[in-house]
């Protein structure tokens, strides 16, 4: 039952004129209903692993399958509609559009994956509901706290029931109490949905709550 495989992943960049050899034949396995911290230093590459996981980079070789279909072959459309149909995806940073409220940001994906405002305003309130929101459901982001506006970018991420969360130190920009609060809210969103989630994270208490924990080393993705 493994709803995402990194198969042999390389990826480089180049500084100058040095090469950096990020990624050097990445495997890994997510199954269904699992959840995995990513702990690694900074510079490590969980970025890279995370954007190639999510189809938003293409690696140098190797494959990501999703729901068991390679990603490579696809032509751009066809990945973008795997990406917004199995990926869910929550930055360090909220992203959320601004003159927007809360609840209509967790129903853009919806309305754009063309489901009727109604269905899309019940399932945003839901959602904000699980992730302790919902009262600041008709404020915009400007006039929520950090922690609320992560809360908000968590539950518009999984607004189209994605098989797969990925996320980039999700609370990394928050106080320890806030993170705490927010990873809860997010770790019983993930069991709650049946979700399968990736998770990198330099907080141990929030790795510790997952149910496996992996680094990267050399390039490549080891148990941790
Ligand atoms: P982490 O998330 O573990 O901090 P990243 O995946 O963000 O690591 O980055 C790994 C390394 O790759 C870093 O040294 C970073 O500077 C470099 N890097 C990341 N993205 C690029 C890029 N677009 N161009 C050049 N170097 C990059
Ligand atoms: P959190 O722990 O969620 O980050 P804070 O301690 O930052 O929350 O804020 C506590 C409460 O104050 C929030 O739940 C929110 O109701 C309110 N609040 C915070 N920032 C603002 C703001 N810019 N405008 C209006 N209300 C705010």
């Amino acid at each position: 039952d493994t709803v995402l495989q990194i198969d042999g992943v390389r990826k480089h960049y180049k500084q100058g004129d040095n090469i950096l050899s990020i990624l050097n034949g990445a495997d890994f396995t997510l199954r269904k209903g699992e959840t995995v911290a990513l702990v690694a230093p900074s510079g490590a590459g969980k970025s890279t692993l995370l954007h190639v996981a999510g189809l938003l980079e293409h690696p140098d070789a190797g494959e990501v399958f999703v729901n068991g279909r390679a990603s490579s072959g696809l032509s751009d459309d066809a990945r973008t509609a795997m990406r917004r149909s199995d990926i869910g995806f929550v930055y360090q940073f909220h992203h959320l559009l601004p003159e927007f409220t809360a609840l209509e940001n967790v129903m853009m994906p919806q309305m754009i994956a063309g489901l009727s405002q109604i269905a899309a305003s019940e399932r945003a309130r839901q959602l904000l509901d699980y992730m302790r929101i919902g009262h600041r459901a008709e404020h915009r982001p400007a006039e929520l706290s950090g922690g609320e506006q992560q809360r908000v970018a968590i539950a518009r991420s999984v607004s189209n029931a994605p098989l797969v969360l990925l996320a980039d130190e999700p609370t990394g920009n928050l106080d320890p109490g806030t993170a705490g609060y927010v990873f809860e809210a997010l770790e019983a969103l993930v069991r709650q949905s049946g979700l399968s989630a990736l998770i990198a994270t330099h907080n141990h208490e929030i790795a510790s709550l997952m149910d496996r924990r992996v680094t990267i080393e050399d390039g490549q993705v080891v148990e941790g």
